[in-house]
């Protein structure tokens, strides 16, 4: 297969599902080698990536697969409402363990290889919560807030050797991860709907697609910037 991602190889965690599963079906149809993690689904390694040796774990086994490692994509995240009476300490560690450590352990730990790629690229999934805040997601908030803070350092410490960083911040997407929230509260479906400049909820390729951009050359200086995709739903008043 050949594209504009040819040749190109990375990582792209959470691919079990949702925004990663179609992140590296696209990936792959433009021409990238991808080794896709997650704690289920059909991907090439099942590991949590909150293990303290995950990214470890991950650049090398893509190292050993493909003998270079280009792009790194951890879209492995979790999120749920709950009100601030209910986020005890395991709850709010937890969602920065998945959504912060566990994305810096794999950046750290892929940097010296992404930085030997002559086009070394990160995509950091962040969320519309990266830049706003609303109630019942006081951790997912923080955590969304942090990763955009990671890429914008990782921009400027990784720029001097080619690498490059940005943070994609989705809306509301359709994915098993939004769907509770919308089967419990219909009319919370709705709103984001109606919110969105584009009178839709966005897709899982609409937030792939501008991620295969970012990996692309036709990104190449472009770095350390926020991109929401949302359908211009926080546009709105
Ligand atoms: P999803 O639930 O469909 O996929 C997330 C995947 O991450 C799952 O397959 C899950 O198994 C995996 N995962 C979670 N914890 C893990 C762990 N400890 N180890 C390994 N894998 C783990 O959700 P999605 O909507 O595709 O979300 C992907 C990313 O996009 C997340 O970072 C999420 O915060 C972000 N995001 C989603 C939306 C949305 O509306 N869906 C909006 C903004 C941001």
């Amino acid at each position: 297969m050949t594209g504009r991602l040819n040749e190109r190889c990375g990582i792209v965690t959470g691919a079990g599902s949702g925004i990663g599963a179609a992140t590296a079906r696209r990936l792959r149809q433009d021409g990238a080698r991808v080794l896709t993690a997650d704690m289920r689904g059909e991907v090439d390694l099942l590991l949590d990536v909150t293990a303290r040796d995950a990214g470890k774990t991950l650049t090398e086994a893509t190292m050993a697969r493909f003998g270079r490692l280009d792009f790194v994509v951890p879209c492995a995240g979790v999120s749920a409402f709950c009100p601030l009476a209910g986020h005890s300490d395991d709850y709010f560690e937890q969602v920065m363990a998945v959504n912060v450590t566990a994305v810096f352990r794999l950046i750290r730990d892929a940097a010296p290889h992404l930085c030997a790629s002559p086009a070394g690229r990160i995509v950091t999934i962040g969320s519309v919560a990266s830049a706003f805040g609303d109630a019942g997601l006081v951790a997912y908030g923080t955590s969304k807030h942090a990763v955009l803070g990671m890429t914008r350092a990782l921009a400027g410490e990784l720029g001097p050797h080619g690498v490059t960083a940005n943070c994609v911040m989705p809306g509301a997407i359709d994915t098993p991860m939004t769907a509770p929230a919308f089967a419990a509260m219909p009319e919370y479906r709705t709103h984001w709907e109606r919110k969105a400049a584009l009178g839709r909820l966005g897709r899982p390729e609409d937030i792939a697609d501008v991620i295969a951009f970012l990996l692309s050359d036709d990104a190449r200086f472009v770095t350390g910037q926020e991109w929401m995709v949302d359908g211009g739903a926080m546009t709105r008043m």
